[in-house]
């Protein structure tokens, strides 16, 4: 599973400004989750090629009434209990706090691994004032400046040290060595080419009572499934292969369905962070709307999450049998209206409680996984831009034209493709959008996300 770091202390000890030096350079996907979580921030990035999540906890509630107990938002236990480490910050310039004495207690009690950082300590390293945090029985305290940057690289090497080694999961090893001889045979130099990466990984995201545990019974309850219980975690991922129409798939476990029994259910309350996790490990989504309800701002989040996270996606409006003509319509309108950045993914209307739709849906997943993972040789990806040209220019910016002349396939899940000319720079957005649409079409990429990306040689 993706690890997860959580950012936890009192209000203005500088945790946003933490996380937004540790997101903003790295490439990051930051989720805002607006409706669910109104002031937590979550943030994927790449630590040293490892995907880690960071979660900016709101911290804790106001001073409560009795006066006595500074309670820790209920969220934010949630994310301490769901976190492989915790950074627990105070601030130099107020000095040790009550309140900060009580966070320590309660994360002392959870057993989870913390780093104590002490921040707002530019110009302050080794200053006197750093040995009373030593009082919280949390270790060496370690002085850093998130505002300046100071210290934070070296932060990020101990958060890494102090993550769990990753886990060799997923795959049985002979599914994958055998299905990575067969991909790669005939082109071994494919520099993208990871044995996990070519299982179909299909994560089922949505809001709680959009019918995910229905649907997931509905696919997986009925066909064979060949391993069911992955060795446990601590946190109890779940990975359910199955198959289906002599097709292998692999299950992520999304919002805290577990299995009782034979079937499935959502026991635990939603999770963005098992969302973010699930969308991470998953190749492809599939985003569940209650076509009951329209489209929600949840919805737009995780859809906007899967596709910044280069995710294969397949919308389903599931309780169709339980809407007439005039919501469906309402529904089509609303998707145009508050999912346009998603029109590259297929959309199906389903009954998961019926089992209508539902074939249909997995040939779009499985459709969605192939674009994804499309080879797209350069000779035609070259011969594509430059047909995309003849047709139609990029504009000109001053005296220069930027001149596109070759093309190469960078990477897959999602795939990359990578121009080169000149003065590449100068390309508007709206002639790469053209670019996509293009080469969308020519390589049938339906349901894949797509980067294209520019190489000036001058
Ligand atoms: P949060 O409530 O814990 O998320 O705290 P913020 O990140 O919003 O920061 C609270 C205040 O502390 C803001 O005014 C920041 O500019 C300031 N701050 C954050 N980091 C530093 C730092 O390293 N040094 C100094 N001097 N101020 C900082
Ligand atoms: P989850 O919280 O997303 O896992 O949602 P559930 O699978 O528990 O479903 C929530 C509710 O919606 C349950 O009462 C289901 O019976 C109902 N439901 C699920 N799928 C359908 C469907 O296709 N049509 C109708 N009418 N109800 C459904």
């Amino acid at each position: 599973m993706t690890p997860i770091v959580s950012l936890v202390g009192r209000p203005n000890v500088g945790k946003s400004t933490l996380f937004n030096r540790m997101t903003r350079s790295r490439d990051a996907i930051v989720a805002d989750m607006p409706g669910l979580t109104r002031d937590r921030h979550y943030g994927m990035l790449r630590m040293a090629d490892r995907p880690v999540i960071v979660v900016d906890t709101g911290g804790f509630e106001p001073v409560v009434d009795t006066g006595i107990v500074h309670q820790m938002a209920r969220q934010t236990r949630q994310a301490i209990a769901e976190s492989d480490l915790v950074v627990f910050l105070v601030d130099l310039r107020t000095g040790l706090s009550p309140q900060d004495l009580h966070i320590a207690a309660e994360l002392r009690k959870t057993g989870k691994p913390i780093l104590l950082a002490v921040n707002k300590a530019e110009g302050r390293h080794g200053h006197p004032a750093l040995a009373e945090f030593h009082e919280l029985g949390l270790g060496e305290p370690f002085s850093i400046s998130a505002a300046h940057g100071d210290s934070v690289p070296d932060l990020l090497d101990r958060i890494l040290q102090a993550l769990p080694s990753e886990p060799s999961e997923g795959i049985p090893e002979t599914e994958a060595a055998s299905e990575v001889a067969a991909e790669t045979a005939p082109d071994p130099g494919a520099e993208t080419t990871k044995p996990r990466e070519h299982s179909l990984r299909l994560a089922i995201a949505g809001r709680p009572n959009v019918g995910k545990s229905t649907l997931v019974n509905a696919l997986v309850g009925e066909e064979r499934v060949i391993a069911f219980d992955m060795p446990g975690t601590t946190r109890d991922a779940i990975e359910v292969p199955f198959e289906r129409d002599g097709r292998k798939f692999i299950l992520i476990d999304t919002a805290g369905l577990r299995r009782k029994g034979k079937v499935f259910e959502a026991v635990e309350k939603f999770s963005v962070i098992k969302t973010l996790q699930a969308i991470e490990q998953a190749n492809v989504v599939v985003l569940l709307l209650d076509a009951t309800e329209g489209v929600s701002d949840q919805d737009a989040h995780i859809a906007s999450f899967a596709v910044e996270a280069g995710r294969a996606l397949v919308l389903a409006a599931n309780k169709w049998d339980a809407v007439d003509t005039y919501g469906r319509e309402r529904l089509m309108v609303a998707i145009r209206q508050r999912l346009p950045f998603v029109s590259f993914a297929k959309f199906h209307s389903i009954s998961a409680r019926t089992g209508s739709g539902l074939n249909g849906l997995m040939k779009s997943v499985v459709a969605a996984h192939a674009a994804a993972y499309r080879k797209l040789p350069t000779p035609k990806l070259t011969r594509a831009i430059i047909e995309a040209v003849a047709q139609q220019q990029p504009p000109r910016s001053g005296p220069v034209r930027p001149k596109l002349r070759y093309a190469h396939q960078g990477g897959t899940n999602p795939p990359i493709i990578i121009i080169h000319g000149s003065a590449l720079d100068r390309v508007p957005a709206t002639y790469t959008r053209y670019l996509e649409g293009q080469l969308r079409e020519k390589f049938d990429l339906t349901g894949t996300p797509l980067r294209v990306e520019y190489r000036s040689s001058t």
